[in-house]
């Protein structure tokens, strides 16, 4: 039996997290379905901001470095994320954007084992993963073997070094079990350096008990940090100790105000800063990070499952030209759905212009996010209805909807 719209509000009334919504900035009229790209606005960040700016900068000028806080935010901030991950609050570092961070990574994890020749990763693999990969390998002198995802778990073998995986695929929203491929990398000798950009503050994630080594994750979509957020990267505390940056910048030295000419690595995951933190970007993402307080990340896990389920089931039901790409079973992918058109663009077009924000994914996938602390219900139920009429009318194919901008 099909839902209705007072089904939907029935279960956005009955909705433990509904007045988590509260905590963000909503635009009227929009049904926000791209906070897996970025996330909406928490109210709380506008004043946090305001006092950075006004009060600590404008105010305290650099005395702020010490009297609020500023130097340690990068190691307080990846405490605050460790939790939503699993890790350690000192296993955790807010630095940098993720590339640079897979960058870092990837260079100190390559010299731990030297007689291993091979970088592992996923052909269709985001984009910035890849190429950070090529480049990182041609430093590091191995050799960057990108297979089909089916065929990663039989190539990890002897000679692979380090395997460069992202758990919950930025397009299909499929997700690897970690524990399985940690299992299986370890049982070979080799390492994997998780990106979580797609997971972390949408997915349950245990990397302690996953055994995992390495991670990095995006700080501006499900974290809601805002535009251009910095990253975060954890190191397994067994692992601090043996790698070092190749990006050796002062933050990371054991003694950055000494001002020696010799570096010396700080110890634990300090190391892995480079340059000045971000005051503005981190003090940004905190108010993104805190958020999530008081909410389990099982339960938006739980909310992000129905969500799904309810939206998988309208469009079978009235968009049957949508193909669900997304696999159904929850434990085998992420927090957004995804679905294959052959004019995917222009529908995402049309559906923009009426204020259903989404993405489009080249060549041929629309992706909604599904963003359990601000998304309702109806929010689904009314975007798939719009979805439906545009379909349905063939509105996409206003030529206004084909043009292409820089950032799609
Ligand atoms: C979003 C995303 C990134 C982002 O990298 P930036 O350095 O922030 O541009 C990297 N990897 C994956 C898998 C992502 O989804």
């Amino acid at each position: 039996m099909s839902m209705s719209r007072a089904d939907a509000r029935t279960l956005d009334a009955a909705d433990p997290l509904r007045s988590c919504r509260d905590r963000f900035f909503l635009p009227e009229g929009v049904i926000y379905l791209d906070g897996n790209s970025l996330g909406a606005l928490p109210l709380a960040t506008v004043g946090r901001s305001r006092e950075v700016v006004e009060s600590e900068w404008g105010e305290e000028l650099i005395r702020s470095w010490n009297s609020r806080g500023w130097i340690d935010l990068p190691q307080r901030l990846g405490a605050k994320i460790a939790p939503l991950i699993g890790a350690k609050p000192h296993e955790v570092i807010v630095a940098d954007s993720t590339s640079v961070n897979l960058f870092k990574l990837i260079v100190a994890a390559a010299a731990l084992s030297p007689e291993r020749t091979v970088l592992l990763s996923e052909a269709g693999n985001f984009h910035t993963d890849l190429h950070i990969a090529s480049g990182a390998a041609a430093l590091a002198r191995l050799r960057l073997d990108v297979v089909p995802r089916d065929e990663i778990e039989a190539r990890l073998g002897p000679e692979t070094n380090l395997a460069l995986l992202t758990h919950v695929h930025f397009k299909g929203g499929y997700r690897f079990d970690m524990v399985a491929v940690t299992a299986l990398a370890k049982a070979a000798g080799a390492r994997v350096l998780w990106d979580l950009s797609h997971s972390a503050g949408a997915v349950p994630l245990d990397l302690n008990g996953s055994g995992a080594e390495l991670a990095v994750g995006c700080g501006y979509k499900y974290l809601n940090g805002g535009p251009g957020a910095p990253a975060f990267l954890y190191v397994a505390e067994h692992l601090q100790e043996r790698l070092i940056s190749p990006l050796r910048g002062w933050m990371g030295h054991a003694a950055p105000f000494a001002f020696t000419d010799d570096y010396v690595p700080a110890p634990g995951i300090a190391r892995f800063l480079a340059g000045t933190p971000p005051i503005l970007g981190l003090a940004a993402l905190e108010a993104g990070v805190e958020a999530f307080a008081g909410v389990p990340i099982e339960q938006l896990w739980a909310k992000s499952i129905k969500l799904f389920d309810l939206f998988a089931q309208l469009v079978a039901e009235r968009c049957p030209d949508l193909l669900c790409i997304s696999p159904p079973e929850p434990e085998r992918r992420g927090s957004h759905i995804s679905f294959s058109h052959p004019h995917a663009f222009e529908i995402c077009q049309a559906l923009i212009a009426d204020g259903v924000i989404g993405d489009f994914r080249a060549p041929d996938v629309v992706r909604f996010g599904l963003t359990p602390l601000y998304l309702g219900f109806e929010d689904v139920w009314e975007a798939v209805e719009r979805i439906r009429d545009i379909l349905e009318s063939g509105r996409w194919r206003d030529p206004t909807f084909a043009v292409r901008g820089k950032v799609t």
